[in-house]
């Protein structure tokens, strides 16, 4: 059976963000990569956005771009600028084939369908692959969200709604996310943070069928796209094993607290790209752990105090927006930490402290 230097398992986001690294910095000029994928079809399955606080590779598959957004509570709403880290959202459809174009130009990189067909016994391996075992008080950020087009013009296209929490809390902590990429489409979102597979929450269609006919007004559009997503909100204990690297959400790539994880993604690519030659001797790369201890707290106050949400995230809006993106980025500082810190409810924070 063939031989690889390096086998990626899970060609998705972290698979390919890592295969597309390594090949344009000409790591595979001489090595070998086999990346282990059972999809046959790579099309648009996700939209991943974030605030560019990081340089990345895939500017060129950016959809849209925003400069300004709001947060809105069921009373209020609030403008905030982000033009020194503007909001960019990627379609996955693009990523895939420009990474798939590329590395199907090396022929030292293969593409196959199971880990069986290949000897991997003594390459690197650099793990997307889970399983998971969902326990009942874990918290997940689960949503669904359709492409619209309108026949007229609707939307705003210069402002995204980060936040809607104007709409049904059914005990737990829901919000619409709209993402307008023209005047005539958009992206729009129901997001729940709860448990997962509760037949209460998951009416996500009825859900977002009233928020468009009664909160926005619109009767008639066209559906051009639907994903469905559901992001775990805690870790997940793997077995360590030699020569072999977790990447991606099984690297534990994603911010506990908002779901966050493309560019902890494509830093972590870009980290393993830096050390590949003595990986094996290297540091695991890591999201802050002051991120990990706020962001757990974050969640058992979020658990408990659902109803209060919607007040407390609109009021991390009450800080400077470059101090609230850079900490829900993983790029604060000290200053930034404190000043968000300072600006949430005390006692409810404190109370889950102990
Ligand atoms: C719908 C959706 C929207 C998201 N939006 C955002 C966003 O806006 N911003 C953000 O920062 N994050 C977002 N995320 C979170 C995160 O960025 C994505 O989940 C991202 O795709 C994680 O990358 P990954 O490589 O870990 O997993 P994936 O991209 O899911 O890749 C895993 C790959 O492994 C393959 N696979 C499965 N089983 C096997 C097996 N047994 N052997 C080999 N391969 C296998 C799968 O086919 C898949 O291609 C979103 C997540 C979802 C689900």
């Amino acid at each position: 059976m063939k031989e690889f230097d390096y086998v990626i398992i899970g060609g998705g986001c972290a698979g390919l963000s890592l295969a597309y690294e390594l090949e344009i910095h000409e790591k595979l000029k001489e090595k070998t990569l086999a990346i282990v994928e059972p999809r046959t079809d790579y099309i648009r399955d996700k939209t991943w956005s974030f605030w560019r606080v990081i340089p990345h590779n895939f500017e060129d598959c950016i959809i849209k771009s925003w400069k300004n957004f709001t947060i809105n509570s069921p009373n209020q709403i609030k403008y905030i600028d982000c033009k020194d880290t503007p909001y960019q959202t990627i379609d996955s459809g693009l990523f895939y084939k420009k990474i798939v174009d590329r590395i199907n130009q090396n022929k030292n990189i293969k593409f196959i369908k199971n880990l069986n067909e290949i000897d991997a016994s003594n390459s690197i391996k650099f793990n997307s692959v889970y399983k998971l075992e969902d326990k009942k008080d874990n918290l997940w950020q689960h949503f669904c969200g359709i492409e619209i087009e309108t026949d007229q013009d609707f939307f705003d296209d210069e402002i995204f709604n980060l936040m809607d929490f104007a709409c049904d809390q059914r005990n737990r902590v829901h919000f619409f996310y709209t993402l307008p990429f023209s005047k005539r489409k958009a992206l729009v979102e129901t997001t729940w943070i709860s448990e997962l597979n509760n037949d209460k929450l998951n009416d996500y269609d009825q859900q977002i069928d009233d928020y468009l006919s009664k909160h926005l007004n619109i009767r008639n559009c066209k559906v051009n796209y639907k994903e469905l997503g559901a992001i775990p909100l805690f870790r997940i204990k793997k077995i360590k094993k030699q020569r072999e690297i977790y990447i991606g959400s099984a690297g534990d790539m994603t911010r506990l607290s908002t779901g966050y994880t493309f560019l902890n993604i494509q830093e972590h690519s870009k980290y393993i790209r830096q050390n590949i030659e003595k990986i094996e001797d290297t540091q695991l790369f890591e999201i802050k752990k002051k991120y990990e201890f706020l962001d757990k707290i974050f969640l058992k106050v979020l658990k408990n105090n659902s109803s209060q949400m919607g007040e407390i995230f609109y009021k991390l809006f009450n800080n400077s927006p470059r101090s609230v993106i850079n900490f829900l980025s993983n790029k604060s500082n000290l200053k930034e930490d404190l000043e968000i810190i300072s600006k949430m409810p005390k006692w409810i924070f404190l109370k889950e402290l102990f």
